[in-house]
């Protein structure tokens, strides 16, 4: 895995990318908890299910048609209030999906384990992206307070969050210019 920060990071990010207005409280902790939802699959070591099954980590619950079906579902579920399937209802989904989606993206940048399944359940084949800038994040906290822990850091930092500030800065700024622009 990418770091859980970066992971909640990107999507706090997002967040703000899509939502100009005010968000009720149920966006952001769905937001936050569908960017790390993917990692629940570490309970499969346990189980004893091997790393590389579909059901294993990075597979199915790291795969876009497993996004599909959590924004689905939490759009449908957690925001009733908002007309179905209207263009709010879609941005929402859309929100979820890039959220829970950008999960598996994440690993797929990062320098260890095996590749994401994408395409589970239909093809279990793991993919990485051809750039693979992020240092592989330790499972579980001690790993994190070591030489491997700062260099993960390090590199999401340098690779994530730099860039992706500067884009939602940038948005925001376009954004304010366009509510002052006086109407004519
Ligand atoms: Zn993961």
């Amino acid at each position: 895995m990418a770091s859980a920060f970066t992971h909640l990071f990107v999507a706090a990010a997002l967040g703000k990318a899509v939502s100009p207005e005010k968000m009720p409280l149920r966006f952001w902790t769905l937001g936050l908890f569908c960017s790390l939802l993917p990692d629940l699959d570490v309970i499969t070591f346990r189980l004893g299910i091997p790393y590389r099954h579909m059901l294993g980590h990075r597979g199915f619950s790291h795969s876009l048609p497993f996004a599909l079906i959590v924004s689905l579902l939490v759009a449908l579920l957690a925001f009733r209030k908002v007309p179905r399937f209207s263009g709010k209802w879609w941005v929402l989904a859309g929100y979820f999906f890039g959220v829970t989606a950008s999960h598996g993206v994440l690993d797929a940048m990062t320098s260890g384990g095996y590749g994401i399944a994408f395409f589970s359940p239909f093809d279990n084949t793991r993919y990485f992206l051809p750039w693979r800038p992020l240092v592989v994040s330790p499972i579980g906290v001690y790993g994190f307070f070591s030489r491997w822990g700062f260099e993960v850091i390090l590199s999401e930092l340098l690779w994530i969050w730099m860039p992706a500030l500067l884009l939602l800065g940038m948005l925001i700024l376009y954004r304010r210019k366009l509510r002052r622009r006086p109407v004519p």
